[in-house]
Parts: structure tokens; sequence; C-alpha cells
């Protein structure tokens, strides 16, 4: 059985969720302590509890110790990879979806049969990749793998309430290419596209974003391509909340709407990420670089990612994705930006 310390590198939610991914897929049994140690709230909340469920109901496994708060648990895989429900997941509140998509989908990938859901949460909420940054990068660098997944957003759910409905159908994966994309490939778009979003506000809002984002990015020599989606001020008022996703190849920027958060401050913000990334020679954001790492170990080609530094969420993922297979990564130093920061290519061998 493999022990996990929950507390190493950023001590979130991240090490739960590719660890039990990963116990499932390669059948080892796992036991993870010290549960979001470094989280001022430690111990699993709600959508660490679903991120579990849904693996143990893809997988056939069963864990102790699976309950709001603990800071322990035991994860057993099930016998067969068995995949192939159809079904609902209800998250509640505003638990990310995506966040349990990143346990949900590696395990869909490598089970025996076609699995779809519904799941109820919230599509843009902090602290997690937003719904457009899934269909936009995440996905579309899986399908560049090989993989058939296809994901639809029915409707949007921001903090506090919620409320966002996203389908999802994984195919299984008979052979997961390696991710290489050449540096001189990554900086050749120039458009910088992006959705600007609105719920229950006037419609001003996710216009005023859009506006203030391309002006941003116009300054510093960018064609943009931002689509306005409004949901209807009234009828949906318990579900009201903004943001804008931004990207351009494999790089990301995104901001949320809050009460008192000038609309033109959420769209400069997230230009001025987006801008962050594509003045670097690396060749994925940040956040898809941790989020990529279990996938180039599960290949068995080589893969090669360039990133423009190293975050927690990636040293994370790289040290519980080599505890389960080992040693398939080679990190090393490259200079991809003249900002103070070091950046680093990452290469998995394959098998
Ligand atoms: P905790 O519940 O302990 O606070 P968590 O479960 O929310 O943690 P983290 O361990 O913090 O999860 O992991 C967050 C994940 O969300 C990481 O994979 C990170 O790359 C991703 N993420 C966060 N913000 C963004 C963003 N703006 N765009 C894309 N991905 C993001």
């Amino acid at each position: 059985m493999l022990e996990v310390d929950g507390s190493f590198g950023e001590g979130g939610g991240q090490i739960i969720r590719t660890a039990i991914a990963l116990a499932a897929i390669t059948g080892k049994e796992v036991e993870i302590t010290n549960i979001r140690a470094n989280r001022p709230n430690p111990g699993l909340s709600a959508q660490h509890l679903n991120a579990v469920k849904a693996v143990e109901r893809l997988s056939g496994g069963h864990t102790e110790g699976l309950e709001l708060r603990s800071t322990r648990l035991k994860f057993s895989p099930g016998p067969t990879k068995r995949g192939g429900f159809e079904g609902e997941i209800d998250i509640g509140t505003a638990g990310s979806i995506t966040l349990l998509l990143q346990s949900y989908i590696p395990v869909a990938l490598f089970s025996r049969n076609e699995t779809k859901v519904r799941i109820t949460g919230g599509t843009d909420v902090k602290w997690s990749p937003p719904i457009d940054f899934y269909t936009h990068l995440f996905i579309k660098a899986l399908r560049e793998m090989g993989c058939e997944i296809y994901l639809k957003t029915e409707q949007r759910g921001y903090y506090p309430k919620g409320g966002g409905l996203v389908e999802i159908c994984v195919t299984p994966v008979h052979h997961l290419t390696g991710f290489v994309l050449p540096a001189c490939e990554a900086g050749t778009e120039s458009i910088v596209k992006g959705v600007s979003h609105s719920c229950g506000l006037s419609a001003h809002v996710a216009e005023r974003q859009a506006r203030a984002a391309e002006k941003v990015l116009h300054d510093n020599g960018y064609s943009t391509a931002i689509k306005i989606e409004i949901e209807a001020k009234n009828g949906a008022k318990w579900r009201t909340g903004s943001g804008i996703t931004l990207w351009c190849g494999y790089k990301s920027g995104s901001a949320l709407g809050e009460r008192g958060k000038r609309a033109e401050f959420v769209g400069e913000e997230a230009a001025r990420k987006i801008l962050k990334e594509l003045k670097s020679a690396s060749t994925v954001d940040v956040y898809l670089a941790d989020q990529l790492v279990p996938y180039l170990a599960l290949s068995n080609d080589k893969s090669e990612i360039i990133v423009r530094k190293m975050t927690k969420h990636l040293e994370t993922n790289l040290y519980i994705t080599q505890k389960f297979l080992n040693g398939r990564f080679e990190v090393e130093k490259k200079d991809v930006t003249t900002e103070k920061e070091t950046g680093f290519v990452i290469r998995s061998s394959g098998v």
C-alpha cells in the first residue's frame, strides 16, 4: 500500500484527487494522511468527498475515512475498472465541477466502458479551473493526446449558490499519445480568444469586462475575438455572477467578478494574466502544466512541456504521479522569460 502525506507541496485538495485517480487506474491501494493540512479548514470538504465517491463508483473501489473534515483516508481500488455508468452527481452549492473532473476524467478514460454523467455545482469559482479553460485548453490537449471527450456546459454556476450544470461523456482511450508541442509552434497564434460571461446582472457587465480586456491586449499587439455570453438579468438572480476567460494556444488568463469589483478591473486582470504567459517562451500555462502531468506519465509515448515557473501545484502533481508511476519525469531548468522566474522543461519518457 502506498502512503501519501497530504501536506506535501501545495498541501491542498489536488494531492488527494490525483492520488485517488492514479490508485484506481494502477490498482494500487493508498492511504492519505494530513489531508489539506496547509489549508485554514483542513480535512475533506464536499468537493473532495464527491470526487472520491465518483472514482469509487467508476472503479468499484472502497474508501475508509470518507467523511467531511476527515484528515485521513484509505482507498482500495476495485478488481474491475468498470466505468460505463450513466448518472448524475450533485456537488452541492458552488463546489467546483472541474476539480471533481480532475479525478473523474482519468479514471473514466482508463475504464472498460463509456461513461456519461451530468454534474451540478460551480463552473466558475475561485481557485479552480474555469469551465472555459476546460473546454478550450484542457480537453483540447487531451483530444490532441487521442482522447474522445464530449463536454457541454448547460448552465453556469458561481459562488456561493452554484447551480451550474455540465454534461460530460468520456470514451475509454486505447492509446494515449504523447503531448509534444514544439516551442516554435506554441507562439504562432496571435489572436486571443475568450468568453466574457454574466448571469443575473445588467448586460453591460460582460460587455465592459470584454472591452477592458481587449484594450490591454490590443495595446500589447494582440488581436482579440471575445464572445459575450449574458444570461437573463431576471429569472436567474439566484445564480448571479460574472467572469472572463481568455486563451491563446495552450495559455490562459481568467478572472471572476465580485460585489464591489469593477467590471473593467475583472477584464484587465484576465488580460494581464494571459500576457504574462504569452510573453514567456513556455508551451503551456502554469495551470495546464500541473493538470497534464498525470496524463503525460500515463502515456506510453514521449511528452514534453515547457512552463514559465514551478508552481506548488506542479511540484505536487509531479511528486504524486511519480510515486504511483515510478521515475517517469525529467525536469530541467530553462530560461523562458525576462521576468525573475525560472522556467522548466518537463519531459516524460513513456515506457
Ligand atoms: P483546497 O480545497 O484544499 O483549497 P483545492 O481542492 O481547491 O484545494 P488545489 O489543490 O488548490 O485544489 O488545486 C487547484 C487546481 O485548480 C490546480 O490544478 C490548479 O492548476 C487549478 N486552477 C486554479 N486556478 C486556476 C485557473 N485560474 N485556471 C486554470 N486552472 C486553475
